[in-house]
C-alpha cells in the first residue's frame, strides 16, 4: 500500500513518554497534568453516566454546553457565537483542527504555518492535498515576521494558522500582531485557523488576544479550544471549534461523517462545570505559581530562559552545557539523568537552536525534583 504520510513516525510525545517510562524518569516531556482532577468534575462525569446520558449526543454537541461556551466567549472576548449553528464540540482540539483544515483546504491550496508548530498541523494539511508553507519564527523571542508572511502569500494561499499562547515557546501574540494579521487576512481574502487551546493559561497580566476580538478575523476564523487543557483532563479528549455560520455549516458536514458526535457524559459534565467562571478564570494564577516555583529553583542553573508568557511549557536554552543536538541531549537527559523533555527541533523542520521544552503542569514534588536534576548539570 502506498503510504499517505510516508514521513510520519511515532510522535515525539509518544517517543519521549515511552523513553521516560522505560527509564523511570520524571516526565516533563508530554504536555499533560499529572495531578488529580477536581473531584466535583469527576463526580459530574460519573453522575452523567449514572443518569444514563450514555447514548449519542446531538451531532454538534449538547446545546447546554454550546450555550455555556457561547457565554464564556461573550464574557471573555465580547464576541457572540450562536450556540445553534456556530459552535461544535470535538474530540479534543486535535479533531477540531483536522476538521477545519479538511473544511477549507483543497488540493494544491497553500497554508501558512509558523515553526515551531504543533505537530498535528502539517499532516492534516498534507492529507487534504494542501501545501504547507512554513515560516520560521524569529528567535530568540519566537516572534512572527509579518513582512515575510506578506511576501509568502500567493494566489494559492488559502489559510494561515496561528497558535496563541504558543506551544512550545509560551509566547502570546500582541494586539499589534493581531491587527497586522487582520489586515493580511482581510486583504487577501484568507481563512484563519486560530489554535487557542491555552487561552486561559496566561501570565503576568498579559491579555489573550483571541481572533474573536477582531471583526475582520472573527468573520473568517475557525477558533479551537480544549477542555483537556482548561480543566486538566487531557484524557477526556473534549475540545471545540467556533466559527461564523457560513464556515461552521461546512465544518459540520465533515464533522458529521468524521465522528458524528463526541462523548455525551463528558459534555454533560462540562456543561455543568462551566457554570462557575472562576474555574477557568483562575487558571492563569494556578499555573503562574507553578511556573514561578520551577523558574526560581533553576535560576542558578546553566540553562538560560525567558519566562513563558502563557501555556504550561517553559523553554530552556542549554547551549552553555553542551553542543549536542537537542534530540540526543533530551534522550541522554532521560536515560542518564531521569528527566524527560521535548527537543523542539522536531517542530521546526530540524532547525536546532539547542532548546528543550519542559512541561510544568506537574505536581510540585516533581517540579522540585526536576529542578534539582537540572541544577546538577
Ligand atoms: N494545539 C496545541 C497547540 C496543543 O498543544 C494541543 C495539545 N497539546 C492541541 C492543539 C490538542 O489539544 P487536544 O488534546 O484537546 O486534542
Ligand atoms: N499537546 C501535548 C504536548 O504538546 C501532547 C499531546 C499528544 O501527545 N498528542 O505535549
Amino acid at each position: 500500500m502506498i503510504s499517505k504520510l510516508p514521513n510520519v513516525t511515532d510522535s515525539i510525545f509518544t517517543i519521549m513518554s515511552r523513553l521516560s517510562q522505560e527509564h523511570g524518569a520524571i516526565n516533563l516531556a508530554q504536555g499533560f497534568p499529572n495531578f488529580s482532577v477536581d473531584p466535583i468534575l469527576k463526580d459530574l462525569h460519573i453522575k452523567a453516566i449514572q443518569e444514563d446520558k450514555n447514548q449519542y449526543a446531538p451531532m454538534a454537541g449538547l446545546l447546554s454546553l454550546r450555550a455555556a461556551i457561547s457565554n464564556m466567549t461573550q464574557q471573555q472576548h465580547k464576541a457572540f457565537y450562536n450556540p445553534e449553528n456556530e459552535i461544535c464540540l470535538t474530540a479534543g482540539a486535535t479533531q477540531a483542527i483536522y476538521c477545519a483544515i479538511q473544511t477549507v483546504v483543497h488540493p494544491g491550496d497553500e497554508v501558512i504555518i509558523f515553526t515551531p508548530a504543533y505537530d498535528c498541523y502539517e499532516p492534516a494539511i498534507q492529507l487534504a492535498g494542501g501545501k504547507t508553507i512554513s515560516i520560521p519564527m524569529t528567535l530568540p523571542d519566537f516572534t512572527i515576521d509579518w513582512q515575510e508572511v506578506k511576501d509568502k502569500i500567493t494566489s494559492r494561499t488559502k489559510m494561515i494558522m496561528i497558535n496563541t499562547p504558543h506551544n512550545p515557546s509560551g509566547n502570546v501574540l500582541s494586539h499589534q500582531d493581531m491587527l497586522i494579521l487582520e489586515e493580511i487576512v482581510v486583504t487577501n481574502n484568507l481563512v484563519l485557523l486560530s489554535d487557542e487551546v491555552y487561552e486561559h493559561i496566561i501570565y503576568d497580566g498579559i491579555q489573550h488576544r483571541s481572533a474573536a476580538r477582531y471583526r475582520g478575523l472573527l468573520e473568517r476564523s475557525f477558533i479551537t479550544g480544549s477542555f483537556g487543557k482548561t480543566f486538566h483532563v487531557t484524557g477526556w479528549k473534549m475540545g471545540y471549534c467556533l466559527a461564523p455560520r457560513h464556515l461552521m455549516e461546512e465544518f459540520y458536514k465533515i464533522h458529521q461523517y468524521m465522528v458524528f458526535c463526541v462523548s455525551h457524559p463528558v459534555q454533560d459534565a462540562m456543561a455543568h462545570y462551566l457554570q462557575k467562571p472562576e474555574r477557568y478564570l483562575d487558571l492563569g494564577k494556578f499555573y503562574q505559581r507553578k511556573r514561578g516555583l520551577f523558574l526560581n529553583l533553576i535560576q542558578e542553573s546553566k540553562f538560560t530562559f525567558k519566562p513563558a508568557q502563557g501555556s504550561y511549557f517553559q523553554l530552556l536554552d542549554y547551549s552553555a552545557i553542551t553542543d549536542e543536538g537537542d534530540f540526543d541531549f533530551a534522550r541522554r537527559l532521560t536515560i542518564e539523568h531521569k528527566i524527560a523533555s521535548i527537543p523542539i527541533s522536531v517542530f521546526m523542520n530540524g532547525a536546532d537552536p539547542k532548546i528543550l521544552r519542559f512541561c510544568f503542569a506537574k505536581k510540585d514534588e516533581d517540579i522540585i525534583a526536576a529542578a534539582k536534576i537540572l541544577n546538577s548539570l
